[in-house]
C-alpha cells in the first residue's frame, strides 16, 4: 500500500526563491513514493485570488500538476492565509481542494485532517476575523476589486496580524486542549492531524477512555519536513534545506 504524506504551512513566496525551489524539488522526488499527499494549509504565504496568475503561482502549480500526473493523488486544505485558494487554482495544479476539517481513512484508522487556525480558540480576535472573512459575501466584495487594490489590503490584513501577534501569549497561539478534545470527539476520531501553529510535535491525550493522538506539522520556514504514513506507522522526516 503506498505511502501517504502531509506537510503544512510551507508559506510560498515569490519573494523565497530558495522555499520555491525547495518544493518543487520535493514534487519532483520523495513526494512521488506518496499514493497521497496532504497540504494542510498555508500553502502560500499569501493568495489574493485565482486569477492573480503571477509567474510564481504558475510554476507552484505546474510542480504541483507534474507530481499528480505522475501518480500522486494531492489534496489542499486552504489555510489562514491562503484561504482564498479556489477553482481555478485547484484545475491549474490538478489538486483536490478539501473542505476544513476533512476525515479520511488512514491505513484502517479514522483521522481528521484540520489548519488548525480553528483550534487556537483563546485567539477571539482572530476567530471574529476568520469568520468574516470566510462569508462568501466578503470573498465576493473583495475578489471584485483591482488586483493592486488587493494585494495592498492583503498586506495591511498581514501587518495587523504581525502587530497583534507580538501582542498575545505563546499559549493563545497554540492549539486549545478542551477544543482539540471537543473537535476530535464531535467528529468521532482518535487521530488528528494539523498545521498551522508551526510547533512539530506528536501529543498524546485520552478521548472517552481511550488513548489519542494530535500531530501538529511543523513549518517548512525554518526547517523542512514531512510526515508520512505507511501500514507500519508513521514518522516525521526532515528535507534538506536550499
Ligand atoms: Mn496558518
Amino acid at each position: 500500500m503506498p505511502a501517504v504524506q502531509f506537510i503544512s504551512d510551507l508559506h510560498l513566496d515569490a519573494g523565497h526563491p530558495d522555499a520555491t525551489r525547495r518544493f518543487l524539488r520535493y514534487l519532483g522526488s520523495r513526494a512521488r513514493d506518496a499514493g497521497a499527499l496532504y497540504i494542510l494549509g498555508d500553502l502560500f504565504e499569501a493568495w489574493i485570488g485565482d486569477d492573480d496568475d503571477t509567474a510564481h503561482s504558475q510554476q507552484v502549480a505546474a510542480g504541483l500538476k507534474a507530481c499528480a500526473d505522475a501518480g500522486t493523488a494531492v489534496f489542499v486544505l486552504r489555510g489562514n492565509r491562503d484561504f482564498l485558494l479556489g477553482d481555478r487554482f485547484a484545475a491549474a495544479s490538478a489538486c483536490i481542494l478539501l473542505d476544513d476539517p476533512h476525515r479520511i481513512e488512514l491505513f484502517g484508522q479514522d483521522a481528521l485532517l484540520m489548519h488548525g487556525d480553528t483550534l487556537c480558540a483563546s485567539d477571539t480576535e482572530y476567530l471574529a476575523f476568520r469568520s468574516q472573512v470566510r462569508e462568501p459575501g466578503w470573498q465576493q466584495d473583495f475578489l471584485a476589486r483591482p488586483v493592486g487594490e488587493r494585494r495592498r489590503i492583503a498586506g495591511e490584513l498581514r501587518e495587523a496580524s504581525l502587530l497583534a501577534g507580538r501582542l498575545k501569549t505563546a499559549a493563545a497561539m497554540d492549539a486549545n486542549p478542551d477544543t482539540v478534545r471537543r473537535t476530535m470527539q464531535a467528529h468521532g476520531v482518535h487521530l488528528l492531524i494539523h498545521g498551522h501553529t508551526h510547533r512539530q510535535k506528536v501529543h498524546q491525550l485520552t478521548i472517552d477512555g481511550q488513548p489519542a493522538t494530535r500531530i501538529a506539522l511543523g513549518s517548512w520556514d525554518t526547517a523542512a519536513a514531512l510526515l508520512e504514513f505507511t501500514p507500519d506507522g508513521y514518522r516525521f522526516e526532515a528535507l534538506a534545506a536550499g
